[in-house]
């Protein structure tokens, strides 16, 4: 498997900006942000987030405000706010250097399984697994997998291969070859066998499923929450405010609002939730529409309404920042993807 591999990585390869450099902060970077998020989304935000935080240093520097609007529209948010306290600790306790050891990268806040044996092999040659989504689904064909692929005795067995795998040469360009034939030949719903390095041995070709696997058990739906969004104007200037960090979307700013208690009204959460929240008193609502996003285990529906409040100044609990700005200013700030579609309802 190693030869046939690494001889197709060699030839095929996509040329991706973290592939042109061994310098381990810029390959953290990027590993972090290739967790859940596409390769094409993550290139311009990779190249635009080391053009501002180009040093480990730089990043413990980082204002939270900045460091969010570099991030925004990446999504999971939290992987940002780790990206900075890790930066710290590196300062701190490792002379601005990464760990160049697994077990060093997983002490570092936000520093999983995957991302620890991904710099590990691929910044400092460690024979170090990795497995992700793509190589999984590679295993699960290659291997004839077809049980449950988020059972842990699958999870085991799959940490297990990549361990093998990772004790050959050159450990991280062939963890980096696995991740490549899953995202490019060996995809989700249309495996091109035929122009695989692997396809004399892989049981899932020979056994002509490899379409139907991983196989996936099903999962209990995201729970469905409601919440509601007030646009306040004031003198042409509109309220944003920033949640606390840490939690769903911390430290990341939105139309203030909250979610909705059983039974209530959207317009009897919003005065509630302005009133607990901010201090203000909601003298007439409208209703501008509603709009949706899944979370890994929400699905949230926040109510956007416009609010005419009674003057008096904002008295802030819970929220850690608020600011009046322009529709420019509003859209300047770093908003997660539902604030942006309430914002966009506002206008
Ligand atoms: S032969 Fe087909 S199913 Fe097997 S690893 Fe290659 S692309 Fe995937």
């Amino acid at each position: 498997m190693r030869g046939a591999l690494l001889r197709w990585y060699d030839r095929e390869a996509r040329d991706l900006p973290w592939r042109r450099t061994r310098d381990p902060y810029e390959i953290w970077i990027s590993e972090t942000m290739l967790q859940q998020t596409r390769v094409d989304t993550v290139i311009p935000y990779y190249e635009r987030f080391l053009e501002r935080f180009p040093t480990v240093e730089s990043l413990a520097d980082a204002d939270a405000d900045d460091l969010m609007e570099h991030w925004a529209g990446l999504g999971y948010y939290r992987r940002a706010r780790n990206l900075r306290a890790a930066a710290r600790q590196i300062v701190e306790h490792h002379h601005g250097d990464l760990p160049d050891e697994v077990d060093g990268l997983l002490s570092l806040p936000g520093v999983g399984r995957y991302t620890a044996g991904a710099v590990a092999s691929i910044a400092f040659d460690r024979p170090a697994p990795i497995v992700d989504g793509n190589v999984a689904r590679v295993f699960a064909r290659f291997f004839g997998i077809r049980q449950d692929i988020l059972a842990a005795s699958v999870q085991a067995r799959l940490w297990q291969e990549a361990e093998t795998l990772a004790r050959g040469r050159r450990p991280g360009d062939l963890n980096q070859a696995v991740m490549e034939l899953g995202a490019t030949i060996c995809t989700p719903r249309a495996p091109e066998c035929a122009r695989c390095p692997l396809e004399r041995r892989c049981n899932a070709h020979e056994a002509g499923d490899a379409a139907a696997l991983p196989f996936k058990a099903a999962r209990k739906a995201p729970k469905r929450v409601a919440a509601v969004a007030a646009r306040i104007t004031r003198n042409g200037r509109h309220l944003a405010a920033r949640r606390p960090p840490g939690g769903l979307l911390g430290g990341l700013w939105e139309l203030p609002g909250g979610e909705l208690v059983s039974g209530e009204t959207p317009e009897a959460a919003i005065s509630r939730n302005l009133r607990e929240r901010l201090g203000l008193t909601a003298k007439s609502c409208k209703t501008l529409g509603s709009v949706e996003q899944v979370f890994t285990h929400r699905h949230l529906e926040l109510h956007v309404l416009r609010v005419e409040t009674a003057g008096g100044r904002v008295r802030r609990r819970e929220y850690d920042a608020h600011r009046w700005l322009s529709e420019r200013g509003l859209n300047a700030l770093p908003l997660s993807r539902i604030a942006q579609k309430a914002i966009a309802l506002g206008r």
